[in-house]
Order: C-alpha cells, then structure tokens, then sequence
C-alpha cells in the first residue's frame, strides 16, 4: 500500500540522475535511419554537421544505453532539480475516489522558464558554447522552447534568435517579452528575414504560420552560418534522451511513495516531455517485463498519433530537413490555431512513434473544451495552474481515473504537469467566458494534407 502521510516527495540534489537514459538500444525491432531526401540513403553524421556540434549529433545516433550529464550542466539543472512529485490527493477527493484510484503528477512547471524545456535546451546551449559556436537560432510555437533556449542561452553567453509561430507571438506578447529579457532577438514567423518565409508570406500572405514553416526559417540561417546552430526543442533523440531526467527521477519518488504506477500519461507535440518521463519506466517493460500501461494525448485539432499516417516524412514544412519515419499529418499540415500551441507539429520523434507502432504506446485525443474544463477542475483542487499542454494529460489522468472506479478497479495513474499556463490567461479567459470553440478536423482536410508526402523509399 502506498504511503499515506504523504503529499509530495522532494528528492535531495544529490539525487539529481548524473546520466541520462538512451532508449536506442533498447527498441523493439531494428530503427529505421532518417533518410536524405534526395538520395534516399540513410542520413550520416555529416550531412547534420551544418546544423548541430559534434557532440549532439553523436548522441543522437549513439546506442549507449547512459549518457553522462556534464558538470556545468548539472550545476544549472540545481537551480531547479529535482522537480517534485505528487500525489494528487485533493483532485482525487474532487473526483469522488476513495484511495483504490490513485493519481500522481510530476511538476516541471518550477524551472524558470515554467517548463520541462530547460533540461534539452540547457545541454543545447553548453555543447554548443563548448565546440565554439557563436549563436544558436530555433522556432517556438507557445513561446515555451523559445523562452527556455533563450535563458540557456543566456546562461551560457550565446546569442539567441527566435521564430515564433505567428499566432503565438500575437497570442502570447508575454511570453516574447520574457525571451527578450534573456536577451533573445524574436521574429514572427513566417518572416521575411528568410527564403522559406518569404516563399510562405508571396503564396498565403496572412498564414498564421506552424512549427513546420519556423523550423524552416531557422535552419535555413544556421545552414547559412558557421558561427551559427540551430536547436530543436522536441523530436530528435538526443532531446528526449536529455529529458528522462524526469522519468528517472518520478521512479525514485514513486519508490519513495512506496506505490507503482499502472499507466504513465503525457501530452504529445513533438514528444519529448512525455518521452522524457515515460522511457526509463518502458526500459523496465523492454528489459524486465515489467506490465504497465502508456498513454500519450494529443489533440484533436493535431491528431499525429491517432490519425496520421506512419511514413517517411520531413521535419519541417519547406521539406529541408532529413526524412524521419513517424506518423505525420504531412509536413505541410497546418493545424487550427487551438491554445495548446506547443502540441501543433506534424509530426513526433520517431521513437515514440516507433513504440505506438509496435502496439507498446496507446494514442488518445481530445478536443480542448474538456482539456479546459479538466484544466480548471485541476486548478481549483491542486491549485497549481496547467499550460494548455499538460492538460491534456490532467483531462487523459481524470478519465482513467473516473473509467477505473466504475469497473471497480485498482488503478494507479502518473501523469507528467509539464508546464504552467500563466502565460495562457487569454486562453483560460476564453474558456471562462465560453467563448473556446472545438475545430473538427475534416478527413478531407487531413487526406490533402497527406496527399504531399515525399516518395517513400521502396522495400528492397
Ligand atoms: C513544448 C511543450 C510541449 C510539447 O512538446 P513535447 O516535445 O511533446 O513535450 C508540451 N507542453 C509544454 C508545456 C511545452 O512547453
């Protein structure tokens, strides 16, 4: 039986992880490698060189199961490492749950920027300063990567631009004035600083823009530029792999509750977060046969998991990157301006999709009325306020809850809170006042989209 004296547990900094977890060997099934477009060979460490520093590019190919976490970037994650972990007593109350469903949240809404995106773009910018680099350019959709790279940025003197997805950098003015208080230049995006917006702006002038086309126009400078890289705040290996600081932590806390989850939530965009908390407890299920349930959530309005198609696909809208093997809604794909800005991508990181093709992950999504109606259900028990995001996860945790006390079930829930939405007010505001609306996703919509996939490679 789990602890009953508890709330929540903070782990000592001692008990910060010193490695990171590397899911790659541990996949079922051989990895398909990201292809290059034009030849349609797998993608090797040169053809990243224009974009990334040696190191990272070895992480993200490398099949070592831990990845040491370096000194100075230790010496950050202090600041506010460990996150803590809790058991979500008061929500359970609020739900009518009498101990036989138990919920747990892990809190990464306390780093600075207000989400898990500092533990990527913290490793980001010290690998980067480290092989001499000057500057670092990236996109953001809410603002929530832009923000944590600019501060990572700052902590390590470089220099920082940002693409901001349009409907975010008018949505969100806050969140943009936050990047340039740590100093970060930010353009809306498209732009006309780039060919690739340009292109966008001529063909659809009041394109509210994606993170497909800002992915477009910061990897068009960093290819442009040696003193420049550019970051990718989700999707790559590398970056979920710098993110199992929180999975490897939420184990040790679950330990300390003395309680073991039975299925582990997460929101979906690009997947890092949820990567990031669900693999080190999916390296129990791969290697031990430990039985537990994952669960990933995304949104109706982006339904990559739920109803894309698993192919080879581009990264970003432009079709400059390498292919990647994942579902994707196509790489031109522009979704509804919903407010959960950082789950509107195309695609997600091959490994996650991986696992949900391999039958290992489920795939959930919902429209964003009951995400916000979950959100402030949430915040008036735990008191603590969800981004958009993660309350797709608190909305996927109640109805597991809620579908488990109606069978009369044991079940033990972990979901990861991964950012706070005091930068979403406006959103909270249109929710309170009824003024959210659902978008219902047209298949026909989706089946255009899907109509521009490049040429897949053919089997040999
Ligand atoms: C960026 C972001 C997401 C989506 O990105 P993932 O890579 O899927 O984690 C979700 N929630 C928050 C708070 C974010 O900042």
């Amino acid at each position: 039986m789990p602890r009953d004296d508890v709330t929540k547990i903070v782990l000592d900094e001692s008990e910060i992880p010193t490695a990171w977890y590397n899911i790659l060997p541990d996949l079922p099934g051989e990895p398909l490698p990201p292809l290059h477009p034009g030849t349609m060979e797998p993608v090797g460490p040169a053809d990243l060189a224009p974009l990334f520093p040696e190191s990272l590019i070895m992480q993200e190919v490398s099949t070592d199961r831990w990845i040491d976490i370096p000194g100075p970037v230790l010496d950050v994650y202090r600041l506010w490492r460990p996150s803590p972990l809790y058991r979500a007593r008061r929500l359970e109350q609020s739900l009518g749950l009498a101990g036989k469903q138990r919920i747990y949240y892990k809190w990464e809404g306390v780093s600075p920027a207000g989400s898990h995106k500092p533990n990527t773009a913290v490793p980001q910018a010290y690998y980067n300063k480290e092989a001499g680099i000057r500057r670092l350019t990236t996109e953001t959709g809410a603002g929530q990567w832009g923000s944590a790279l600019s501060m990572a940025c700052a902590m390590f003197d470089l220099e920082c631009e940002v693409f901001m997805v349009k409907v975010s950098f008018d949505q969100k003015p806050y969140r943009r004035v936050l990047m340039r208080t740590w100093g970060a230049t930010v353009h809306a995006s498209p732009s006309k600083e780039t060919q690739a917006g340009r292109n966008i702006l001529e063909a659809s002038p009041d394109s509210t823009g994606s993170l497909g086309i800002a992915i477009s126009e910061a990897v068009e400078i960093a290819a442009q530029n040696d003193d420049t890289s550019y970051a990718l705040g989700s999707v790559l290996n590398h970056v979920c792999t710098h993110q199992t600081v929180i999975g490897l932590e939420a184990k040790k806390q679950m330990e300390a509750f003395e309680d073991k989850p039975d299925v582990v939530i997460g929101c979906v965009g690009g997947g890092s977060n949820y990567a990031g908390m669900s693999y080190p407890f999916a390296m129990d299920v791969l290697n031990d046969n430990a039985q537990m349930r994952f669960l990933a959530v995304e949104p109706e309005a982006c339904p990559t998991l739920t109803r894309g198609t698993y192919a080879y696909d581009f990264g970003d809208t432009a079709g400059t990157t390498p292919l990647m093997p994942m579902y994707t809604l196509g790489h031109d794909f522009v979704p509804a301006p919903v407010h959960a800005g950082g789950l509107r991508y195309h695609g997600d990181a091959p490994s996650l999709c991986g696992l949900v093709k391999a039958g290992m992950y489920e795939a959930k999504a919902y429209a964003q009325v009951p995400v916000f109606e979950a959100a402030v259900q949430f915040a008036r028990a735990e008191g603590f306020l969800p981004g958009p995001e993660p309350a797709h996860a608190v909305r996927a945790a109640m109805d597991e809850a809620l579908a488990a006390r109606e069978a009369d079930e044991e079940r033990v829930i972990l979901f990861n809170l991964c950012g706070h939405g005091h930068f979403d007010m406006s959103a909270y505001d249109a929710h309170l006042s009824g003024k959210l609306g659902d978008v219902a996703l047209a298949e026909e919509e989706l089946q255009a989209a899907l109509a521009n996939l490049p040429p897949q490679p053919q089997p040999a």
